[in-house]
C-alpha cells in the first residue's frame, strides 16, 4: 500500500462558514492578530483572548462539514492507499465528516491546555481566566491552539509521512504559512506526485505537478471521484 498525505487549510473550512484572519468580515476583523493569536497577546489580556476563542468554538461547533470534507473521508475509507490528513485548521470538521487519520498541526478549538503544567483536556464551550486546570487546579486554562511564534504539533511525524508519500495534495492553503508551505518541497524530494486545489493560483502553485482551481466543494469531490475511478 502506498501513502497519500493531504494538507488542508482555511479554504476548506471557509465553505462551512468559518472565516480566517485573512478575511475582511467576521470574527477576525474585529481584532488584531497580535492581540488574539500570540502568547504575548494572551499574557496582556487573557479575558479578551478567551472571549475570542469562546466565540470561535461556538461558531465551529455550529458549522457542518461540507462536500470537500466528506469526499476526503470517503477517500480514506475506500482507497487502498493509507490516507492521512494534516490540517492547519483548528475546527473538527474532518473528524465530524468521518476522517480518522487527522493531524491537527495547529491544535484544536475544542481543546484546553494548562499554561502552567501542560495538561490537556476537552474545553468547555466557554472558558475564562478563572477556569481551573483539572490536573494542577490552578487557573491557567488557555485554548489548545498553536499561536504565531509557537511551534506546530507533529512536525517529526509529518516529516516522516512526507518522506513516504507517493502522493501529496494541498487543499485550500495559501502556501504562505511556514512550515506547511515547505511540505510540497519535502514531498517532491521524496518522489511524490503533487497536486494543489485552491480557489485561485497561489504563490507556490508552480511547485505542484497539477493545480485544480475552484471552490474546494467542487474540486475535491471531483478529484476524489477520479482517484477512486
Ligand atoms: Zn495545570
Amino acid at each position: 500500500m502506498g501513502r497519500i498525505v493531504i494538507l488542508t487549510g482555511a479554504g476548506i473550512s471557509a465553505e462551512s462558514g468559518l472565516g480566517t484572519f485573512r478575511d475582511e468580515g467576521g470574527l477576525w476583523a474585529q481584532h488584531r492578530i497580535e492581540d488574539v493569536a500570540t502568547p504575548e497577546g494572551y499574557a496582556r489580556n487573557p479575558a479578551l483572548v478567551h472571549r475570542f476563542y469562546n466565540a470561535r468554538r461556538i461558531q465551529a461547533a455550529a458549522a457542518a462539514p461540507n462536500a470537500a470534507h466528506l469526499a476526503l473521508a470517503r477517500l480514506e475509507a475506500e482507497h487502498s492507499d493509507v490516507v492521512t490528513i494534516v490540517t492547519q485548521n483548528v475546527d473538527d470538521l474532518h473528524r465530524r465528516a468521518g476522517s480518522h487519520h487527522v493531524l491537527q498541526m495547529h491544535g484544536r478549538l475544542a481543546g484546553a491546555l494548562c499554561d502552567i503544567c501542560g495538561h490537556r483536556w476537552e474545553a468547555p464551550p466557554e472558558m475564562d481566566e478563572e477556569t481551573p486546570c483539572p490536573a494542577c487546579h490552578r487557573a491557567a486554562a488557555r485554548p489548545d491552539v498553536v499561536w504565531f511564534g509557537e511551534v506546530p504539533h507533529y512536525m517529526d511525524e509529518i516529516a516522516a509521512l512526507l518522506a513516504e508519500a507517493r502522493l501529496f495534495a494541498a487543499i485550500g492553503t495559501s502556501g504562505q504559512v511556514y512550515p506547511a508551505a515547505a511540505f510540497v518541497e519535502e514531498a517532491r524530494a521524496a518522489g511524490a506526485e503533487t497536486v494543489e486545489m485552491s480557489l485561485e493560483p497561489t504563490a507556490v502553485s508552480h511547485l505542484f505537478d497539477d493545480c485544480l482551481v475552484g471552490p474546494a466543494t467542487e474540486t475535491v469531490p471531483r478529484w476524489v471521484e477520479g482517484m477512486l475511478g
